[in-house]
C-alpha cells in the first residue's frame, strides 16, 4: 500500500489564519495516523499577490506547535520548506512532455482573440483554442519569430468527469465545459493548477486536503492527472472556517490568527485542541485532546461538510447549521 503523505501547501498570499492551520492540522493528523509523512510546500507562482513576511508566518506557526515537517531541502542541517519558484524548469519539462505525448499545445492566441470568442459565446464561455489546428511548421515559425505564447492542455471530448471526496461523496462535472487550461503562463511560469499538481504527483501525496472553494477545480487536476497516467490521489476537501454567517475567514484582512490566540494568552496545545473541533467531531464526548491522542482518533470520515464560525472576540465556535 502506498505511504500516507500528506502536504500542506499555502500560497503566501496573506497571513494565515485559523483556518488555514485547520487545514494543516487535519493534513498533520491523517499522516501522523498513519505513521506518514507531512510536507510543507509555499505556493509562490504568483509572484504579484504575495505579501511580505507571509512565508515566516506560516514556519513559526508550525514550529510552535508542534508540527514539523518531515522532509524538504536542506537548509544549514534543518529541513526546509519546498519552494515553488526554485522548481521553474522541472515544470515546464513536464508541460513539453505533455506536448510530445500531443496532450497539450502552444497557443499563440491575443488576449483580444478569447475575449472576441468570450462576447460572441455569452454566459457558456468555452474557449475553442485554433492554434489547435497549426501545423509544427507553423508552430516552428511563430516561436522562431519570437512570438509570445502559453501552453494549453488540450482537451478532446472527455465526456462526463467524475470523483470521490471523502468528505463530499460522489461528484460529478460535464467534461466538455472545462476549459482547456494554460500550463505555462507566457513570461515562463507555470499556472497554480499545473504546479501544484505536478508537484503533488512528484511529492507521492497520497491524500491532497484542502479549502472546499478547489471542489470545482479539482475535475480540471484529475485530466492533468490522466494526461500523464498518474494516480490520482485521494480527495478531502474541507469546508471554510467563516467569522460570521456571511463571511469567510480572510487572509487579506489579517484575521484570526494563531498570535492573535497566543496575545489572548492561550497556550498553543490548547489552540490546537480548540481549532480541531472546528469542523471535526470525535465518536465521544470527549473535549480536551493532547495532540497525540488527535493523532490517534483523528479520522476522515467525521469531518464536517458544513462550514465552522469561530468568533475571535467572544472566543466562541460552532460547527453551522446550514
Ligand atoms: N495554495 C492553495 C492556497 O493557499 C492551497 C492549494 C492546495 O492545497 O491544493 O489556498
Amino acid at each position: 500500500m502506498k505511504k500516507t503523505r500528506t502536504r500542506f501547501a499555502p500560497s503566501p498570499t496573506g497571513y494565515m489564519h485559523i483556518g488555514n492551520l485547520r487545514t494543516a492540522l487535519f493534513e498533520y493528523l491523517i499522516a501522523k495516523h498513519d505513521n506518514g509523512d507531512f510536507i510543507l510546500r509555499i505556493e509562490d507562482t504568483d509572484q504579484v499577490r504575495q505579501v511580505e513576511g507571509a512565508t515566516e508566518i506560516i514556519y513559526n506557526t508550525l514550529k510552535s506547535v508542534g508540527m514539523n515537517w518531515d522532509e524538504g531541502p536542506d537548509i544549514g542541517g534543518n529541513y526546509g520548506p519546498y519552494i515553488q519558484s526554485e522548481r521553474l524548469p522541472m515544470y515546464k519539462g513536464y508541460a513539453e512532455e505533455l506536448i510530445k505525448l500531443g496532450k497539450a499545445h502552444y497557443c499563440f492566441c491575443s488576449e483580444e482573440e478569447i475575449e472576441k470568442q468570450r462576447q460572441e459565446q455569452g454566459e457558456s464561455f468555452v474557449f475553442h483554442d485554433p492554434c489547435k489546428n497549426l501545423t509544427p511548421e507553423e508552430i516552428q515559425a511563430k516561436l522562431d519569430a519570437g512570438e509570445p505564447y502559453v501552453i494549453r492542455q488540450t482537451i478532446d471530448h472527455v465526456g462526463s468527469q467524475d470523483f470521490d471526496d471523502e468528505v463530499y461523496g460522489h461528484i460529478e462535472v460535464d467534461g466538455d465545459l472545462l476549459d482547456e487550461q494554460v500550463l505555462i503562463k507566457s513570461d515562463g511560469f507555470p499556472t497554480y493548477n499545473f504546479a501544484n499538481v505536478i508537484d503533488d504527483h512528484q511529492m507521492e501525496i497520497s491524500h491532497v486536503v484542502r479549502g472546499n472553494e478547489y471542489l470545482s477545480s479539482t475535475p480540471k487536476y484529475n485530466l492533468l492527472y490522466d494526461a500523464f497516467g498518474w494516480e490520482r490521489p485521494i480527495y478531502v476537501h474541507v469546508p471554510p472556517v467563516m467569522k460570521d454567517e456571511h463571511h469567510k475567514l480572510s487572509k487579506r484582512n489579517g484575521d484570526a490568527s494563531f498570535q492573535d490566540l497566543v496575545a489572548k494568552g492561550y497556550l498553543p496545545d490548547a489552540i490546537i485542541n480548540y481549532i480541531a473541533l472546528l469542523g471535526w467531531s470525535p465518536e465521544n464526548d470527549q473535549e480536551i485532546f493532547s495532540m497525540d491522542e488527535l493523532i490517534q482518533v483523528f479520522d476522515t470520515h467525521r469531518i464536517s461538510k458544513r462550514p465552522a464560525i469561530f468568533d475571535i472576540d467572544k472566543l466562541t465556535w460552532m460547527n453551522s447549521e446550514y
